[in-house]
């Protein structure tokens, strides 16, 4: 079945550009000009992946982004913005956006990053149809619990309210604790961007709202550690 994905973006060259290269490469798409009608389609059509313009009539893409994200938390986002300003992106992915693409992009890579994050998706719901009896679905790491049948992590035994990629990045560190794992690398492993050499914040975003939600004190944390310069580990308690 083609994948769908919804475009919110109110300028109409640039949604008719996307949605002739998305279906060109087999996609089907759903277009909406403002932020309140793209929100309407994104709740009400389940789509595969959102590319959301940030500045829109009506509702700005944060808003659209974040109201999806309280009904929604897996649905790939990339946000599409045309400011150069570098806390608009941030504020992108803190309020639950995968990723940004800064306009003008090039359609090969706004190409490859869709690929990308519906692959991901598809690996992740690919995962509970694992026969549960077959062991070793179950990541205990001291205070951190982590069921890959359910798709949720636990501490202390109280489930974790995690967006999808801030569970996966959990489980692919967490899976090689005192392992130091570089942003490239996180990029390619758990972003799924093959040979990815651009921004990796994305990354470091995605690592301090993880650690609001896992650690005691965010500030100074326990389980997910920095090595500066080099990356992130998960400390094996
Ligand atoms: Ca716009």
């Amino acid at each position: 079945m083609s994948k769908k994905i919804l475009i919110v973006e109110d300028e109409k060259n640039i949604v008719d550009i996307l949605s002739f290269n998305l279906s060109r490469e087999g996609y089907d798409t759903l277009e909406a000009y403002d932020g309140a009608a793209g929100l309407k389609l994104a709740l009400e059509e389940h789509p595969d992946l959102i590319l959301l313009d940030l500045m829109l009539p009506k509702m700005n893409g944060f808003d659209v982004c974040k109201a999806v994200r309280e009904q929604d938390s897996s649905t790939p986002i990339i946000m599409l913005t045309a400011r150069e300003g570098e806390s608009d992106k941030v504020f992108g992915l803190e309020v639950g956006a995968d990723d940004y693409i800064t306009k003008p992009f090039s359609m090969r890579e706004l190409l490859a990053r869709v690929k990308a994050n519906i692959r991901r998706t598809e690996l992740v719901s690919a995962q509970p149809s694992a026969p549960a009896e077959s062991g070793g679905t179950r990541l205990e790491r001291g205070r951190i619990l982590i069921d890959e049948n359910l798709l949720m992590a636990f501490k202390d035994g109280k489930a974790l309210d995690l967006t999808q990629r801030e569970y996966e990045l959990l489980k692919f560190l967490a899976a090689s604790p005192e392992q130091v794992f570089s942003r490239e690398v996180l990029m390619e492993r758990v972003w799924n961007y093959e040979g990815f050499v651009g921004d990796v914040r994305a990354v470091d975003v995605a690592v301090r709202r993880l650690r609001e939600k896992i650690e005691d004190d965010p500030a100074s944390p326990e389980f997910i550690m920095t090595r500066r310069g080099l990356g992130y580990l998960f400390r094996a308690g």
